[in-house]
This record gives structure tokens, C-alpha cells and sequence, in this order.
């Protein structure tokens, strides 16, 4: 054995020959601790159960699917640059089987998935949405109907990880008029009486510093983060990305873009007049933020499109359907299940942060604060066009709720 190759096998030679100093290791659990809302005392904790789990060659076995989707997910994943502190913890995973990564294909790979299920206690990753269209043909895999496949693979699992907008809710594949039955991966399970638990990681694509902070808290501190009913990790998606955008401080001031190429958009001003969704968005992808924490969206200059807006048991409610057009302010927003007319709820509901914010627009319009930049939508485009099918019914630009 060479010196590199001994020095490896130990945690310290594993950070060494990563690049990886014993501070930016430290933070790194720092960030973990946070995400799963564990304090600083949890720390050295963190700390050593990486180190014991990286060097114990105890693997925990994985699958993961890939369903209808872009394949973005695991694109993001693959985001985890080398060397990088996070892909530790990801080699903790044996990924047993993955349409996309593994190296393997047809009946070899497909024995190794089954094996891996009649074994039990493996983490299920699933990327896509089960698709019902057709009595659920309208998604086949090896010859066999998605919805069976995903059934079969989650009744045996530890774990369910629904990673994506499209997991969680059907994603734009449940667009209208979603022709295919696309649906998340939590309604179909709960359909079929399979009890297996559900962690939900919207957006699109996941973030893969989510993953990571799931897989720690479950192989190496043994128990699964925090979750709302709705099965999200509730210290990653309790805060609005408006609570937590560092351009908050314009918004208050009343600076906003009005137009792309503008002096205003030069100066990092508001992006909430060109259709950012960040006050009815609950994620933290401004602390997180994206690609190694290089940036996130409206850091690089774009409204958030609010894709981490999904609702697991309600596919028609997707990210897509419910946030489009992506750069018009909204007249009628979605809080939990309801959907409002602001200036019905100004009474009824104020202090809520994103009525109050709309109301604010409104205000800040009719005051002349903010009078330029695109104009309140006087309808939901989508609902126009489909009345009969409106996500928000007509009563709301009459000023009723839902
Ligand atoms: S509206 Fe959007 S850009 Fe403006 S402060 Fe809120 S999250 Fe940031
Ligand atoms: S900032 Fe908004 S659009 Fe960007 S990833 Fe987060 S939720 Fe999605």
C-alpha cells in the first residue's frame, strides 16, 4: 500500500487528498446543523458520525428511480463538485440501481433492484412523476408499468426521498390539462395504503445540499429531520425566500426593476414588479443557495418562478399551473390551500406576509411608489383560457376566496 493510498483510508487522509481543510469541514457540519435545525452544540456530533460512517465501509444501500422527468435532478446531484466536502457523505450511499448513473443496464441492473428490495432497510430516491394516464402505461420501464415499479419499490423501503418538483407533485407534467395522470409520489403511495414515510424536496430541480443534509440525518444521526404534515423538512422550506433575500432591504425602500436592461436592474434592485414569486415561496434557497453555493436565482437576476411551490396531495395545484405567467405579479395568490383576492382579505387576513406584500404592491401602485413594471394580472391567464377548469374560480376577481 503507498503512503497516498494509507493516508486515504483514515478521515484525515480522505479530506487531504479532497483538497478539503479540518475549518471548511467544520462549517460544512455547521451547515447541516442548520438545515436540520440542530444548534452549534451539535457540531462536533455531526462531525464525528461523518467520520465514523466515511470510514467504517458500512455502505447503506440505495435505489434510485428516475420517472417522468428531465432527468434535471440528477443533473443537479452531479452539481456536488469533486472534491467537495458533500460528496463524503454521498459515497455513504450504495446506489444499488439508477436508470441515469449506474454503470450497469438491462437484466443485471434490474436483478440488482430487486435483490436490493428483498433485502429491505434501503433509502428510495424517486425522481419524476408517477404517471396514471392509461390504466399507468402512459409511463413503462423495462416492460413494466412505472406505477408498479415505484409500488413495488417503496413497500419494502426505510425511506421514501420524493426529490424535485415532480416527485412531490406531478411538477409541469401536471400541467393542464395533464393528459398523462401525472401525480406525486406521496398521493399515489397513500393511495395504494403503502405507509412508507415520505420526505419531500421540492423545487426544480432539488437542491442537491438538501439531499445531503437528508442522508446525513438519517444514516449518520439515525433518525429523519423534521417534517410537516405535507412531509417537507420544515426547517428548509418554514421561511418565505422573501424573509431571507438580499434584496429585501429595495423592496422596503420601494426600488424596483421595472424592466430587464434597465439602470435599476444594474443596481440589484427589487425584482418584485417583473413577477418574483419569493414572497409566497417557503424555501431557503437564499441561505442554501445553488452550484456549490455560487449563486441562487435572484442573486443572478432572475425573479424567483417559485418552483418549490408544490402541493403534494393536489396535482392540479403544481408549481407550473399555479405560478404562470412566471414574470406578472399576481392578483390572486396562494397561501396553504387558499387562494386569494388581496383586496377582499385586507381585513380578514392581514398580517399574513404575502397578503400584506401584495397589499403593499397595490398600495405602493396606487400610490405611485412602484407605477411602472409589469401591471397586476386582471385574471389568471391560465384560468381565461380554461374557466371551466380555473385553478382560481371566478369569484376571486369578484373578490370571494376559495
Ligand atoms: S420580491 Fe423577490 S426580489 Fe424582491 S425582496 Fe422579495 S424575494 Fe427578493
Ligand atoms: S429561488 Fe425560486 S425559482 Fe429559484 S430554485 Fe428557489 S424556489 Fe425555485
Amino acid at each position: 500500500m503507498t503512503t497516498r493510498e494509507a493516508s486515504a483510508t483514515t478521515f484525515e487522509g480522505m479530506l487531504e487528498t479532497r483538497g478539503i481543510t479540518r475549518r471548511s469541514f467544520l462549517k460544512f457540519c455547521g451547515v447541516i446543523a442548520a438545515t436540520l435545525g440542530l444548534s452549534e452544540v451539535a457540531i462536533p456530533d455531526i462531525a464525528k458520525a461523518l467520520e465514523i460512517g466515511a470510514t467504517s465501509g458500512k455502505l447503506q444501500p440505495a435505489i434510485w428511480l428516475e420517472l417522468a422527468s428531465c432527468t434535471g435532478c440528477t443533473e443537479s446531484l452531479a452539481q456536488v463538485e469533486t472534491p467537495d466536502v458533500a460528496t463524503i457523505v454521498l459515497e455513504l450511499l450504495s446506489l444499488n440501481y439508477s436508470e441515469t448513473l449506474s454503470a450497469g443496464a438491462g437484466h443485471s441492473l434490474e436483478k440488482a433492484k430487486e435483490e436490493t428490495i428483498e433485502a429491505g432497510g434501503y433509502l428510495l430516491i424517486v425522481e419524476g412523476a408517477v404517471m396514471e394516464g392509461w390504466d399507468g402505461n402512459a409511463l413503462r420501464i423495462a416492460g413494466e408499468k412505472g406505477t408498479d415499479i415505484v409500488a413495488h419499490a417503496a413497500e419494502n423501503a426505510a425511506a421514501v426521498l420524493a426529490v424535485g418538483s415532480c416527485a412531490v407533485d406531478g411538477g409541469w407534467q401536471a400541467a393542464y390539462p395533464n393528459p398523462g395522470g401525472a401525480l406525486g409520489v406521496m398521493k399515489f403511495l397513500q393511495s395504494r395504503g403503502i405507509t412508507t414515510p415520505v420526505i419531500n424536496l421540492p423545487t426544480c430541480p432539488v437542491n442537491p445540499e438538501w439531499i445531503v443534509a437528508v442522508v446525513v440525518s438519517y444514516l449518520l444521526l439515525g433518525r429523519l429531520p423534521e417534517l410537516d404534515e405535507k412531509g417537507y423538512p420544515t426547517l428548509i422550506f418554514g421561511q418565505s425566500i422573501h424573509d431571507n433575500c438580499p434584496r429585501r432591504g429595495h423592496f422596503e425602500n420601494g426600488e424596483f426593476v421595472y424592466e430587464f436592461g434597465s439602470i435599476e436592474e444594474q443596481k440589484g434592485y427589487c425584482l418584485y414588479p417583473m413577477g418574483c414569486k419569493g414572497p409566497q415561496t417557503y424555501t431557503n434557497c437564499p441561505i442554501v443557495r445553488w452550484n456549490a453555493k455560487v449563486s441562487w436565482c435572484v442573486e443572478a437576476g432572475a425573479p424567483c418562478a417559485g418552483c418549490g411551490c408544490a402541493d403534494p396531495m393536489r396535482a392540479h395545484r403544481n408549481w407550473v399551473d399555479v405560478n404562470t405567467p412566471f414574470l406578472k405579479r399576481h392578483r390572486v395568490i396562494r397561501i396553504g390551500d387558499k387562494g386569494f383576492q388581496p383586496t377582499t382579505v385586507a381585513a380578514g387576513v392581514a398580517g399574513i406576509l404575502a397578503v400584506a406584500l401584495v397589499i403593499h404592491g397595490f398600495g405602493m401602485k396606487a400610490t405611485g411608489r412602484a407605477p411602472h413594471g409589469a401591471d397586476f394580472e386582471d385574471a389568471r391567464e391560465w384560468d381565461k383560457k380554461h374557466p371551466d377548469q380555473a385553478i382560481f374560480p371566478a369569484s376571486l376577481k369578484k373578490g370571494g376566496d376559495e
